[in-house]
């Protein structure tokens, strides 16, 4: 059989991750690939799950309901890493195991409320805006204490953990700056919040320096499936 590009892909996505972690004298099996499927079709993400990956991430809820609809029969586990809006918060604490993108005590509270009784607490993490730019997306770092604080009071929510986009660049020192920024802001939590066991940075472009910073979720979209078409 002549393997797919995804197959391919995914064997040098693990192959990178495996690299930059023995770099660091890190654990491979503490590091989660996180297959980013926004946009791509319900047979791309089987055949991705046939490669061993089973935890998806989605930015668009639409899409991804009808996706996680027809792979219903998969064990597969789901991550909404998308803005969210408060009218959309339902269907995600309904479909969803993980959300990376709380950013405000609202939107937290609406998924606490509306996360059905018979699943399991909903894990969740702070999107944060380390470069505290205003146009985006993220909690400032100054308020992220105090949404902490919030989730750790719901009791259908886990405060698994940290979240960041930062700026793309292709300069590793200042890749590495970004990341670790966002580890600091961890590590300033962790202590009061013992469930925190998560970070979830580093895409295709900059999976290792996340590595090194340590990154326990890599977001991976276009270096498993290819570059997306619009
Ligand atoms: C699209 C997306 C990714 C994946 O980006 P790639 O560069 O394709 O790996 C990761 N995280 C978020 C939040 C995204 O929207």
């Amino acid at each position: 059989m002549i393997p797919s590009s995804i197959t391919d892909n995914i064997a040098k996505v693990q192959h990178r991750v495996g690299l930059s972690a023995k770099k660091c004298d890190r654990e491979n099996d503490r590091i989660l690939v996180l297959a980013v499927s926004k946009t791509r079709s319900a047979e791309e993400v089987r055949e991705a799950f046939d490669c061993g990956l089973d935890h998806f991430g989605e930015n668009y809820l639409q899409e991804a309901l009808s996706k996680i609809e027809s792979l219903a029969e998969l064990p597969l586990n789901w991550h909404f890493i998308g803005p969210i809006q408060s009218n959309k918060t339902r269907p995600i604490a309904e479909h969803f195991q993980w959300v990376h993108s709380v950013e405000r005590a609202k939107i937290a509270r609406r998924l606490n409320d509306q996360r059905p009784a018979h699943l399991p607490p909903l894990n969740v993490c702070i999107q944060v805006n380390t470069s505290a730019e205003p146009s985006k997306s993220g909690a400032l770092p100054g308020d992220v204490e105090a949404l902490a604080q919030e989730i750790a009071q719901m009791p259908h929510l886990v405060l698994r953990g940290l979240m960041s986009i930062p700026a793309a660049s292709d300069n590793e020192a200042a890749q590495r700056s970004a990341f670790g920024q966002l580890r600091s802001c961890f590590e300033s939590l962790q202590p009061c919040h013992p469930s925190l066991d998560t970070l979830s940075m580093g895409m295709s472009g900059d999976m290792e320096a996340a590595v090194a910073e340590g990154s326990t979720i890599l977001r991976i979209g276009t270096a498993i499936f290819g570059p997306r078409n619009g």
